[in-house]
């Protein structure tokens, strides 16, 4: 399991790396919080962090309580 996040994170990093400078950045007057929100280069691999985020979030969780639920 940790090797498949480990790979998920490296998939990501290069990801990102590609995206810092797409076409448009920094020509908008309010480039801002909303570019970051609006622009697919930014929404999509944080969508992607934070979905693999509460995969692993809920995971742990569902682990700690099958192990608290051994231990009675
Ligand atoms: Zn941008």
């Amino acid at each position: 399991m940790k090797s498949k996040l480990a790979s998920i994170g490296l998939i990501l990093l290069t990801v990102c790396d590609t995206a810092n400078a797409h076409p448009g950045h920094g020509t908008v007057s309010s480039d801002g919080v909303w570019h970051y929100m609006t622009s697919p280069a930014h929404a999509i691999p944080a969508l992607l962090i934070g979905l693999i985020a509460a995969a692993a979030v809920s995971k742990i969780a569902r682990a700690v309580v099958r192990r608290s639920n051994d231990e009675r």
